[in-house]
């Protein structure tokens, strides 16, 4: 933590976190990745029952909803020690996609949506997904879609092919992008619908296998089919055709989200190989550490990660005094930065344990796996590349 970036409330919270995250979760996390999650979960609930005992619970949220009411900056660093072990972000409820919901209902649900889907939420009782991605369309311009919602009779019919709808297994609703009006101009199009998963039509067609690793529960993937999926008109967040302002509103601070924790796993893995370069000893008379590589390494990831930190912070800073608007393209250049930094970081970790770095009986092996799609998620890193340079060009006079 920077002492420049901190603040009273911090001062209090941050201790109390570093310490729940130490004594309650690092003891546990490999015990808890062996397990399929629907059985580390049980484990996971009499932790997340500790942190709202602890009045760690929802820190992002105001008070009155629970929570400490930390502005981004703030949240930004509390995010950073959770991500350093895998449930971290679980056991305090801001885990996405769960966070993003949460704060997209906040600011947009009607009072009707608040009571039936944001509260339950909010204590923890369910879970929930974000259904946007479609296998026949490019996510990364995700104007195309062929997912339609059709209003009939005071009820939205859902038809569509989704994939990649994170946590959607276990999951009690769906916020799906679907188009409701073909004709309207391109970005009022398309709207965000809650769906209920025990919706008839609601089709769990399976967890994607990634990298070897199907996963359940919170820690899958979803491949979803919206078969004449019906659901209440009341079930439209904000009003019809804000679907792409309100992934605009969504996509922001998440970006930022992912980068503070991608951070926090930068910082694990870099105690991780620097432990291992300082004890393994070669059988030459030499340790690992001694050697230059490694020595490169390690001074590379401690520069690249306090200048990615520095970065994330800086604008987690400005949105807090600026707004969403005012940091959009510093947003995409944390967002490329920090993913490519935590690619190089993991790799030379596990580079650096040889083969132990690739086994399971590591936290590394996770990171890689569930990590990857930093580069691609929330806009692959090209998307975020081509934002920054237009931007940067149009000084010059590029049109
Ligand atoms: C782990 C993971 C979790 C996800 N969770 C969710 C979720 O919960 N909900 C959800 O709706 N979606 C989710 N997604 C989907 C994600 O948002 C999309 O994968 C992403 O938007 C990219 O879309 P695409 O996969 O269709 O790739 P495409 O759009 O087909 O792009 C493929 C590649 O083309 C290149 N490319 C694209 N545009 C450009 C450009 N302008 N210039 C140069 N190159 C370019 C990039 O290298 C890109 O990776 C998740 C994805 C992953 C990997």
């Amino acid at each position: 933590m920077i002492d420049i970036f901190t603040s009273d409330k911090l001062k209090v919270l941050y201790p109390k976190v570093k310490s729940f995250v130490e004594k309650e979760l690092y003891p546990i996390e490999m015990e808890l990745l062996k397990q399929p999650f629907n059985d580390a979960e049980k484990i996971l609930q009499q932790k997340r029952e500790l942190a709202k005992k602890d009045g760690l619970w929802v820190p992002y949220l105001q008070p009155e909803q629970g929570g400490s009411g930390l502005s981004m900056l703030e949240f930004a660093q509390i995010s950073e020690m959770l991500a350093t072990t895998p449930f971290g972000h679980y056991c305090l409820n801001c885990q996405a996609p769960d966070i993003g919901n949460i704060e997209l209902l906040n600011k947009y649900g009607s009072e009707e949506q608040k009571e039936q889907f944001l509260r339950p939420l909010i204590n923890g009782d369910i879970r929930s997904c974000f259904s946007m991605t479609e296998p026949d369309f490019a996510g990364s311009n995700p104007i195309n879609m062929g997912t339609t919602a059709r209003l009939d009779d005071n009820q939205y019919v859902i038809n569509g092919h989704k994939w990649f709808t994170s946590a959607a297994d276990g999951a009690s609703f769906a916020i799906v992008m679907a188009i409701t009006d073909e004709n309207a101009e391109t970005y009022q199009k398309a709207s965000m619908i809650i769906v209920p998963t025990d919706t008839p039509g609601f089709i769990l067609k399976r967890n994607i296998p990634v990298m070897g690793e199907t996963g359940e529960g919170y820690l899958s993937h979803g491949e979803i089919l919206y078969q004449d999926c019906r659901v209440p008109t009341s079930n439209l967040i904000d009003g019809a055709g804000s679907g792409f302002m309100l992934a605009q509103e969504r996509l922001g601070p998440g970006r930022i989200h992912h980068c503070m924790r991608w951070i926090g796993i930068c910082e694990r893995a870099f105690e991780m190989m620097c432990k291992r370069a300082a004890t393994r000893s070669m059988g030459d008379g030499t340790m690992l550490g001694e050697k230059q590589t490694i020595q490169n390494w390690i001074a590379e990831s401690r520069a690249e990660i306090d200048a990615a930190r520095l970065m994330v912070l800086h604008t987690a800073r400005k949105m807090d005094h600026e707004g969403t608007k005012a940091v959009r393209i510093a947003i995409s250049t944390i967002k490329f930065f920090t993913a490519k930094v935590l690619m190089k970081v993991l790799d030379r970790a596990i580079q650096t344990h040889g083969a132990l770095g690739i086994t399971d009986d590591l936290l590394l092996s996770f990171w890689y796996r569930h990590e990857r799609g930093a580069r691609i998620y929330d806009g692959p890193d090209e998307v975020h590349k081509s934002a920054l340079a237009r931007n940067i060009l149009k000084e010059y006079g590029l049109k």
